[in-house]
């Protein structure tokens, strides 16, 4: 049981008694509605699909989902709209035992949504609306400050305002709280503080092209963006790599090393590198003395489930399909 000397909220009373959380995500949510068909409309066309459905994503959210599904204690700090599919996205937190006392909702702007369109080759065509996460901002933070000053990890991505995530980065970090910093989706000219505020910064290879300018096509490669990468500040950097998993590099040694996954049959990808995350949040959080390489391999492992099911959050593990090994 942790103790506080000084509260100077409700919250901060409310911790008194419970114990801190393990991962707390300031990040995204977004509904997706994804309908098949055959091909994509032209412009001003209207054409029948066969299938759609509904389903739950945004980094920030899936990272979060991950974690907990793996049984860590999480919160996420988000803004959903005063809507149909923010009290949705509430429902789904709750169902995934993710706690919501700073999920904010507003009327100003919808729920982040992304409209996608799927032919029967696979393309898509994506329209994606950020919505009520443009809004959340610094007094959402300033509320959620005493849980983020005792949280064990804190991870951030780029899908709300850059400024938000990275203001949230710095609160983690003038509090010792471990961070995890995935600057997905990717911004070039990236601001030098997101790699000085991030324990461990990751990302994945189109990423790490887009931070570096170099192609990023093998492991090769991969080692070779990450010391360039792990120059900017960061404590450690990790690129995920599909199949071939992963490259870690750790400050001050810098020696890249290829953390290599098992080799499965994946039928759908998306959402694998927020798996990933999730897991490696998790990992932190439960074994804060474990060899960074090691948290990376079993993060593999975890990920690599998520890639042999359909869908994002749908197809993440739960701990107890995984083996006994990965805890
Ligand atoms: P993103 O989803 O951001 O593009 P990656 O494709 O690099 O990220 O995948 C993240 C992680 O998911 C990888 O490091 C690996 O552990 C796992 N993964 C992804 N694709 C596969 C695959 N085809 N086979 C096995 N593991 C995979």
């Amino acid at each position: 049981m942790l103790s506080y000397p000084l509260c100077k909220n409700k919250f901060e009373i409310k911790i008194m008694t419970d114990e801190a959380f393990d991962v707390m995500v300031v990040g995204s949510c977004m509904t997706d509605l994804v309908s098949q068909a055959l091909r994509l409309p032209k412009a001003g066309e209207t054409i029948h699909g066969h299938k759609f459905f509904i389903g739950f994503g945004g980094k920030g959210a899936n990272q979060c989902i991950q974690a907990a599904r793996l049984g860590a204690k999480t919160a996420m700090v988000c803004k959903v709209g005063k809507d149909f599919f923010g009290d949705n996205y509430i429902q789904n937190f709750k169902d995934n035992a993710v706690h919501i006392d700073f999920v904010r909702q507003t009327s100003d702007a919808a729920t982040g949504a992304a409209s996608i369109i799927v032919n029967s080759a696979g393309e898509n065509a994506i329209v994606i609306v950020a919505g009520a996460n443009m809004l959340l901002g610094s007094a959402e933070l300033q509320e959620a400050l005493p849980a983020i000053s005792h949280a064990k990890v804190l991870v951030c991505q780029l899908e709300i305002s850059p400024q938000t995530s990275l203001q949230a980065l710095r609160m983690a970090q003038e509090n010792k709280v471990k961070t995890i910093f995935n600057p997905a989706p990717a911004i070039p000219d990236l601001d030098t503080g997101f790699y000085t505020a991030s324990d461990v910064f990751c990302c994945n290879e189109t990423e790490a092209e887009l931070l570096t300018g170099s192609s990023v096509g093998n492991v090769e490669e991969a080692h070779r963006a990450g010391q360039e990468l792990l120059k900017r500040g960061c404590g450690s950097l990790i690129i995920t790599l599909g199949p071939l998993g992963c490259v870690v590099l750790e400050a001050p040694q810098s020696i890249s090393k290829h953390v290599p996954t098992p080799a499965v049959t994946a039928v759908d990808t998306t959402g694998a590198g927020d798996s990933f995350i999730g897991a490696l949040a998790f990992y932190m959080a439960h074994y804060p003395t474990m060899p960074l390489e090691e948290m990376a391999r079993r993060a593999n492992q975890v990920a690599g489930v998520s890639v042999q099911a359909d869908g994002t959050q749908t197809s993440y593990p739960f701990r107890k399909e995984l083996p006994a090994e990965l805890f």
